[in-house]
């Protein structure tokens, strides 16, 4: 069945691109036309996804995907192409007309609509009917009363869809027989489930939380043990596994506070629907839950693409745990996941080891709210959840604190970071900055202790390390640098040896390259480059450059050649280097000339004047060298 060209062309030409990527990535202007942030498709910290509203495409300079407004669909809800068109067309409230079918409206024509749109039908049909079913007569009181017992009335249940499965086992499924889904249909959605005489309600006699994808279709439901018959123990249950709910990707309340998330650069990570409901409702409209689930690295990377990217200063993520062992555990697990996420990661803990729906309860919203705002950086929060377990009052506790929390400061991925820390432990230690400092040093080079390296946690992918940022590409001195280095390391025979080893310490003006190029000099330089094996080279400069010097060094040795021929390559290779060594001379010469114009005759500028004359000499033979 395929949907009529004019109605497909209509669609893309009305669909907002940058509105339905908008729902799944947060935006920002890049240049005229044109908007950017963090690819959806692959994992990305700075953004290269961009998209132009004007001429309707997106394309990612990452991975390469690209495309127009159903493409995006397609792939980011993995649907069909005839699906996207439906789904985009049912958020323009637009009626499509299919091809073969005399132009009739499609509408309940079942066969033509795609298994998505059934699945997605089935729960918004499921939470109308249990949400009905809350305010009956009957059983429904109980789950009335759970609500009201923690401070929702009816109009916040209303506001969260909250509903009420009956108890009887088949009263959803008589519902949605009804309403022409198929047994097939019901199963998928994972609303019923198989039992040995067939179909039966996979919620019973529970409370239900509507879980909702980004952009608002309910996909899934939360349930909470109401009766003390209840045949399952489990407190919570939710919906299984199916097409449409994946539980590493759902976030409970994402649909509500996706804008004020991208608005406000902050998003709270709570434990629970009734969280989630008293975070909202005390006016904080940013908190999110997992359902049934550790918060993972999937919900890492939406929360990431919703809050922007880390270009954008003081964006946070704020979790609250109950003040528990389990907390600290889930937050001590936090900091090994990626540190670049956890560097604006804070942690909230009520004194009392309250949740915020107990805290609005007890104390109103504005607890709530104050709950927040006390929050403290993970890295505070695990070295001071760590000194808890001791007694600081004795010298052997002390003793026995710096000993448990010397490896947390030295797991600190960004080292600019450790030795604030290291002078904020001193400081809950009593202790000297000096002791405290040598000790997270020796814990980071402890085996097995201290700060984790690459490749070195059986079992778990490596952690991408800290980058030097990567300095835009445009910049002519910076792609000099960039081309200078990666013939340094690459074709180190068709460089222009004396002159590259003459190269000082600050030759190169971007620091990552100027660590790339400490690397090369402490690897010994030209003369060591051109008398081994070019693996053997490489290696060598990457034994000598730290963590994410050494990726540098990878990516710079990887990188395509700037010509295709050796001679080419030589005349290239000659070029950028002299023109690094020249570039370097200029700065100089500018120095000397500013210091001579500040000082009185003498013997001193008559010195700095020979200075200057000999390097504006270097200066003019490294030009005739250049256009020899
Ligand atoms: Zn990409």
């Amino acid at each position: 069945m395929r949907i009529r060209r004019e109605d497909v062309d209509a669609v893309r030409e009305r669909s907002r691109i940058d509105e339905v990527v908008g729902e799944h990535v947060a935006l920002r202007p890049a240049g005229v036309g044109s908007m950017k942030g963090l690819c959806p498709f692959h994992d990305e910290r700075t953004p290269s996804f961009h998209v132009r509203p004007q001429v309707g495409l997106w394309h990612c300079f990452g991975c390469n995907e690209g495309g127009d407004v159903i493409s995006f669909v397609q792939k980011i809800d993995h649907l069909s192409f005839v699906e996207a068109v439906e789904r985009l067309a049912a958020r323009l409230g637009m009626e499509l007309r299919y091809e073969d079918d005399g132009g009739r409206p499609a509408s309940g024509r079942r066969d033509t609509v795609g298994q998505r749109q059934r699945l997605v039908e089935a729960h918004r049909v499921a939470q109308q009917y249990y949400a009905e079913q809350l305010v009956a007569a009957g059983d429904a009181a109980t789950g009335r009363q759970f609500l009201l017992g923690r401070g929702f009335d009816g109009e916040a249940a209303t506001a969260f869809g909250v509903g009420f499965a009956p108890r009887s086992g088949e009263a959803l499924l008589r519902h949605l027989r009804g309403k022409g889904f198929t047994e097939e249909e019901l199963l998928a959605s994972g609303l019923a489930a198989q039992g040995r005489r067939g179909l039966y309600d996979r919620f019973r006699g529970r409370l239900l939380w509507p879980i909702r994808d980004l952009a608002g279709d309910v996909v899934g439901f939360g349930a909470r043990r109401l009766f003390d018959d209840d045949s399952i123990q489990a407190k919570y249950l939710n919906t299984p596994e199916t097409s449409i709910y994946k539980k590493s990707q759902v976030l409970y309340g994402v649909d509500l506070a996706k804008r004020e998330i991208a608005r406000t650069g902050r998003v709270v990570v709570v434990e629970g629907y009734t969280d989630v409901m008293a975070c909202h409702l005390a006016g904080v409209p940013v908190a999110v839950a997992t359902c049934g689930t550790a918060f993972g690295t999937e919900h890492i990377r939406i929360v990431r693409r919703l809050l922007g990217d880390e270009e954008r200063l003081g964006t946070e993520v704020v979790f609250t745990f109950d003040g528990d062992e389990a907390g600290r555990k889930a937050a001590l697990r936090a900091f090994d996941e990626d540190q670049r996420f956890v560097a604006q990661t804070f942690i909230a803990v009520a004194a009392d080891g309250m949740d915020p729906c107990e805290l609005r309860q007890a104390r109103g919203g504005e607890a709530v709210k104050e709950l927040i705002e006390s929050r403290q950086p993970l890295f505070e929060f695990a070295i001071r959840s760590t000194l808890a377990q001791v007694n600081l009052d004795t010298a052997e506790g002390r003793v026995q604190g710096l000993r448990m929390a010397a490896p947390v400061v030295a797991r600190i991925r960004d080292a600019s970071l450790r030795p604030e820390y290291a002078r904020q432990l001193a400081k809950w230690l009593g202790m000297e900055v000096e002791a405290v400092t040598r000790a997270v040093i020796a814990a980071g080079r402890a085996p097995g202790d201290g700060r984790v390296q690459r490749g070195q946690r059986s079992g778990e992918p490596p952690t991408p390390p800290e980058r030097p940022r990567r300095p835009p590409a445009s910049d002519p001195i910076v792609r000099t640098e960039r081309e200078a280095l990666e013939c340094l390391l690459q074709v180190p025979q068709l460089v222009p040896a004396a002159e590259a080893d003459a190269l000082p310490g600050d030759a190169f003006t971007v620091p990552a390259h100027r660590a790339v190029h400490d690397a090369i000099r402490a690897a010994g330089g030209l003369a060591v480059a051109t008398s081994v094996t070019p693996q053997a080279w490489l290696e060598k400069v990457r034994e000598n450059a730290p963590g994410p010097v050494a990726d540098l060094v990878t990516e710079l040795a990887v990188a395509p050649p700037q010509a295709q021929s050796d001679e080419a390559l030589a005349r290239h290779a000659t070029s950028v280097v002299l023109h690094v060594a020249e570039y370097e001379l200029t700065r100089r010469l500018a120095e000397l000339n500013g210091r001579m114009q500040r000082m009185d005759p003498g013997a001193e500028k008559d010195q700095a004047f020979r200075e200057l004359m000999a390097a504006e000499a270097a200066r003019r033979a490294l030009q005739e060298r250049r256009n020899a």
